[in-house]
């Protein structure tokens, strides 16, 4: 979801060409803003009848946005946990919102940093779903993907199949 587009120009600025990329891998993207409500619907219809979680950085519009999505602060059910992480006595409150049509949907507040230390190699790797149709297909069965010869994923990436952002991100 890119939320608070009302604040980008017309062609959505740089964010353009970055939501193509993922659109281009599959991933589907909603593009809303809460001033103006636009895109709600659409959200609305990709969260019904299943359980969804909102993740991103405080600040970028969850809450604003759930308040339009599911105005009867009645649906609240509650707290379903509290955990203080990574030392910093930050105290996060996930809530889960029942959906008048089906599904439900969880919002998590405190998360400030996004991190990835409770995620093996093996993890992070398949998290890029256009690496699938080529891991084990590298010459070594223990390819770390980095300079191996024979290497698959750097051949794709050579080939242009796999973009050079998204490897140099991975
Ligand atoms: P959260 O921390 O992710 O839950 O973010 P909030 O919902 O608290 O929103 C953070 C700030 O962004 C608030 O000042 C909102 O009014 C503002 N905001 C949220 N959605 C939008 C939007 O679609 N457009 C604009 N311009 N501001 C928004
Ligand atoms: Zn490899």
């Amino acid at each position: 979801v890119l939320n608070k587009i009302d604040l980008l120009p017309g062609n959505d600025g740089e964010l353009g060409d970055l939501l193509m990329s993922y659109q281009a891998l599959g991933y589907s993207v909603v593009r809303a803003t809460v001033r103006g409500e636009h895109g709600l619907d659409e959200l609305y219809a990709k969260l019904a009848g299943r359980t969804s979680v909102f993740v991103g950085q405080s600040g970028v519009g969850k809450s604003s946005l759930i308040d339009c999505l599911l105005p009867n602060e009645a649906l609240r059910i509650g707290a379903l946990s509290e955990d203080s992480r990574k030392g910093t006595h930050t105290t996060t409150t996930a809530r889960l919102y029942s959906l008048p049509g089906g599904g439900e949907l969880i919002d998590s507040p405190g998360i400030r940093e996004f991190g990835l230390t409770h995620l093996d190699e093996r993890q992070v790797t398949e998290g890029f779903i256009e690496f699938h149709e080529y891991l084990g297909r590298c010459r070594f069965r223990d390819c770390r993907h980095r300079n191996e010869p024979g290497c698959a994923l750097l051949e794709a990436v050579e080939e242009g199949q796999i973009s050079a952002e998204r490897f140099a991100s991975y």
